[in-house]
């Protein structure tokens, strides 16, 4: 089955982070990595007093049923050393299932779609660079959400700048 998975992170070389993570899920077992989204840089939302996202958006082949696909990215989240510590607030890693072919799925531990995606310009805009004819499993394209999420702050890292904040997360880097 096709998913998008939705990553972020704020917290500890967000950028490094969410491109081991891309490394990390490709290598999960019943997972198949198809494409990925550049990073992005975006403003948070809840808190205000928390450092800036770096997100992205993952199309992935899972032969994994989608609650085992939660679980298995949830022991990512885990070894990236996430911690919860307020609602919507920093976190070293954050991995949410966004679609997942077309299933809608409504129990306590997993909504699909991810209730507030549609929301979000940090997931739309991502999405919809890697599958720009994405939509709701009720038909409802994506791209038709982007214009109630135009005031929400979003930019993609250019790789020179993403070279610099890998670079600078990371000083003693050799390669
Ligand atoms: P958020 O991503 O909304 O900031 P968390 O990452 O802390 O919040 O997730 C809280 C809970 O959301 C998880 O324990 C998980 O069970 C639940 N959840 C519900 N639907 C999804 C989904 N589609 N993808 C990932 N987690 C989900
Ligand atoms: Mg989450």
């Amino acid at each position: 089955m096709q998913a998008f998975i939705g990553l972020g992170s704020n917290l500890d070389r967000p950028a490094q982070r969410l491109t081991s993570a891309l490394q990390a899920i490709a290598r999960l077992p019943g997972l198949t990595l198809q494409h990925h989204s550049r990073l992005y840089a975006s403003a948070p939302i809840g808190p205000q007093d928390q450092p800036d996202y770096v997100n992205a958006v993952a199309e992935v082949h899972s032969s994994l049923t989608p609650h085992a696909l939660l679980h298995s990215l949830q022991a990512l989240e885990l070894a990236a050393g996430r911690q919860r510590l307020r609602h919507w607030g920093e976190r070293t890693l954050d991995l949410d299932i966004l679609l997942f072919g077309n299933q809608c799925i409504d129990t306590t531990d997993l909504q699909i779609p991810h209730p507030q995606m549609i929301q979000r310009a940090f997931v739309l805009h991502p999405l919809l660079e890697i599958a720009p004819h994405c939509h709701l499993p009720d038909g409802t394209t994506l791209g038709s959400f982007l214009s109630q999420v135009t005031e929400q702050a979003l930019l993609p890292l250019a790789e020179l700048d993403r070279d610099a904040l890998i670079e600078r997360e990371n000083p003693h880097r050799t390669d």
